[in-house]
């Protein structure tokens, strides 16, 4: 045996499991998942007052040992594993004072697998208000073990739970109830086979539907093969057998637990009835969603432009700095722009999981799940779908992790396909210029086309995440929970410390998990868009100033000095009226020569960024791809666009900007020469009714975004869904900007 302790918090939800995890092991804490599955696996170390060190590790809620859920598998599969790393020393299981009793079915069960239990009850801080009162020291006698009455809240009784961990060897570890009684005959063939086996334990192995491939066999020898009993009989037995233990259950609390019923009810009633209301509930649900979107979307963006800034002065820094070469334009333009592709989200993730944990923490999101299960139910959605899918009209990143609070695997997995489908903020930008280019500025019943047409493709995304929720509800076959009580657990002041938990986890997890990805794929764009093997590329730069030179930059001086004279002119006439002349003298031959070079240095250093792109690697996989987008009313220039804007989407415009060679801060330019774009084939605008709605649907469907690629990768725990998101929802892009394009021209 090993001097490291090795603690399992088993316990229903919501019964403070992961408070007092937090409180045992402070931010000493790993979280990860387990193997091949997405439930979230929680570990962190205490230090025990005799000097030695414990390994807590936070299991999932589950509410027994017969398992109905994924979740619930996880513990079983742990408990009945001896020769897990992670098989606990001691079980710590963490009940709450209100719930004792249903609370304790589980303890009974873990206490007759034989492994060593300690019982924590929770929320020590509410028994006054509830008028509870109990006989700890006869409790301890009657359930054989230990008890810590705690309060994460107020921090009481963790000392205690401290010490009784480190003295766990003292531990009773006989089962409570005799597990024969089950079913005597039964039992007693099985005691016969497997003489020194626990019982219990072999009527798990035989009636649970986990995965023992992850369970030593021979441990059993086999006795998951003993004599079968039909799937009738074993949910017969395991009526029985929960029928006798809350025999025991009930006989123990009549001895020990006493309720005061004067001192229940009143408040909550109230508040219940309104935050559950077939109005009222709504408006208040929607009214503070109102406000989760305006923290996301609002608040969150002057850090987010603060992130932005700083990353480009950093890398200017750079670039300004290290002698220039390929190691500095990597460090410049590719390493610091993907960690500032990342970092960019902290402020929207925390903003959305600061309200979130607020929700959960208040116990508000129960009665939510309440309110809103019934109209998501018939898409396959959860109640608590909800919050992603309006969130991610801001971004779908936060978005896809807020779906974690989703108990059940499939709704949750839904909500992440589904989610990336809302219109989030990267896709306006895109939206708004193709809307200001093709969209004739007419008006409908007083709205502008314009806005109609925004408004329209709102309501696209959130018909294509509907939609598509319903078709993989039908298509997915995955075992799901089904719930058949949801107990709505009582109002609470949310805990500062858990929410601030929660919150850095979560950063933690989005910046470690999906960044690493993000930051590969920012740097394989930033390399492929930089770098090129034909000679056009690399004699770019000499190419371009010839060009420029040949044409003579007077194009440039002329057009300076009409504009600064106009510039004076109108500047003049609102204030003090200074002669022309005198306006005309102070342009001197030597300003407009300085001026002018300038200007041409700056037109050869942005044609020679356009050419460049043109001829690197990128830009011969967007003329590569020309044939493929020609359906579609594309030219290699937008093919381009389409490949960059998979770092984000709003790099579309950016990219044309690059490719059109103009100022990115001049969005009349780009929008101009946008407009002035010919397509060769047709002799008609590029950008016109056709190939803008296309584009424009192309961009509503396809996930051109990598960063929900990696985190849905980070959130799925593998590389299947995400992929097939990308390929169905590229594919899906495709052929409806093809099918509008094709009708439409
Ligand atoms: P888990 O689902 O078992 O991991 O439970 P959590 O740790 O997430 O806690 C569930 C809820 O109970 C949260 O809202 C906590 O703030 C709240 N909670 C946890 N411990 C206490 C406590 O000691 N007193 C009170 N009043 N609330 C608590
Ligand atoms: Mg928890």
């Amino acid at each position: 045996m090993s001097d490291i302790v090795k603690v399992a918090l088993i316990g229903n939800p919501n019964t403070g499991k992961t408070s007092v995890f937090n409180q045992l092991t402070g931010l000493r804490q790993k979280v990860g998942n387990y193997p091949g599955i997405t439930v979230e696996k929680k570990m962190g170390n205490c230090k025990l007052p005799n000097g030695a060190k414990a390994l807590i590790l936070d299991l999932p809620g589950t509410y027994s040992l017969n398992t109905t859920s994924i979740d619930e598998s996880v513990v079983v599969e742990l408990l009945l594993n001896k020769r897990s790393p992670d098989f606990p020393d001691v079980a710590v299981v963490v009940t709450d004072v209100e719930n004792l009793k249903r609370n304790l079915l589980l303890f009974t069960q873990i206490k007759d697998l034989q492994i060593p239990a300690i019982l924590v009850i929770n929320m020590a801080d509410r028994m006054a208000r509830k008028g509870i009162t109990m006989d700890l020291s006869l409790l301890e006698e009657k359930l054989d073990t230990k008890i810590a009455l705690v309060s994460t809240r107020k921090g009481t009784g963790i000392t205690r739970l401290k010490s009784l961990i480190a003295g766990y060897a003292n531990l009773s570890d006989k089962p409570l109830l005799d597990s024969r009684k089950i079913a005597p005959e039964y039992f007693e063939k099985l005691a016969e086979t497997f003489p020194q086996e626990n019982l219990y334990k072999l009527w798990l192995v035989i009636t649970q539907d986990v995965n023992f491939s992850l369970v030593e066999k021979d441990e059993f020898k086999d006795a998951s093969l003993f004599p079968a009993k039909s799937k009738l009989e074993i949910k017969k037995l395991q009526h029985k057998e929960t029928i006798k233990r809350y025999q025991f259950i009930n006989d123990v609390m009549n001895q020990t637990y006493k309720v005061d019923p004067a001192a229940a009810k009143g408040l909550r009633a109230s508040l219940d009835r309104v935050l559950t209301h077939k109005v009222f509930g709504y408006v208040i649900f929607f009214s503070i969603l109102l406000l989760i979107f305006q923290a996301i979307f609002d608040w969150s963006q002057y850090p987010m432009d603060f992130i932005d800034v700083q990353f480009a002065n950093a890398s200017e820094w750079i670039k300004n700095t290290l002698p220039p070469g390929v190691f500095t334009n990597l460090l410049a333009e590719g390493i610091l722009a993907g960690i500032g592709g990342i970092v960019i989200f902290i402020p929207q993730i925390a903003f959305l999981f600061l309200f979130i944990s607020l929700l959960e923490e208040s116990g508000y999101m129960s009665r939510v799940v309440f309110l809103m299960d019934r109209l998501m139910k018939p898409f396959g959605l959860s109640g608590k779908s909800v919050v992603p899918l309006i969130s991610g009209t801001a971004c779908a990143i936060p978005a896809v992790m807020a779906t974690r609070n989703i108990e059940n695997w499939k709704e949750r997995l839904i909500t992440i396909l589904v989610t990336p489908f809302t219109t989030c903020s990267a896709r306006l930008p895109v939206y708004l210029i193709i809307i200001a280019l093709v969209i004739p500025p007419g008006r409908f019943l007083g709205f502008s086309y314009q806005a109609l047409t925004l408004m329209l493709l709102y309501l696209l995304g959130f018909a294509a995440a509907i939609l598509s929720a319903m078709i993989l509800n039908k298509i997915l076959k995955i075992r799901g929970r089904s719930f058949f009580v949801i107990e709505m657990p009582g109002y609470k002041i949310p805990l500062f410390r858990n929410v601030i938990y929660t919150v850095v986890e979560k950063t933690k997890s989005f910046v470690v998990g999906a960044g690493k990805i993000i930051l590969a794929i920012s740097i394989v764009l930033w390399f492929l868009g930089s770098n090129g093997s034909s000679e056009e590329f690399k004699n770019a730069e000499e190419i371009v100033t010839q060009r420029i030179e040949s044409e003579g930059y007077s194009a440039y001086s002329n057009a300076y000095m009409e504009n600064k004279l106009e510039e004076y002119k109108s500047s003049q006439q609102a204030g003090d009226n200074e002669p022309l002349n005198v306006i005309s003298s102070r342009i001197t031959q030597d300003s407009i020569n300085r001026k002018s070079k300038e200007l041409e240095e700056a037109a050869v250093s942005q044609e020679n960024a356009s050419y460049r792109l043109e001829h690197s690697y990128i830009g011969y996989l967007g003329k590569g791809i020309e044939p493929l987008v020609k359906p579609l009313g594309y030219d290699w220039k937008i093919g381009i666009a389409i490949l960059t804007s998979f770092a984000a989407r709003e790099v579309f415009v950016g990219t044309l900007a690059t490719i059109y060679s103009v100022g990115n801060d001049e969005e009349e330019t780009i929008k101009n020469r946008m407009a002035a774009e010919i397509n060769p084939r047709t002799k008609q605008p590029l950008f016109n009714l056709a190939s803008g709605i296309s584009l424009m649907l192309f961009y509503a469907f396809a996930m051109q975004c990598m960063s929900t690629l990696a985190i849905v990768q980070r959130e799925t725990n593998s590389w299947r869904w995400p992929l097939l998101q990308l390929s169905f929802m590229s594919t899906f892009a495709y052929f409806v900007a093809f099918i509008a394009y094709q009708l439409l021209q």
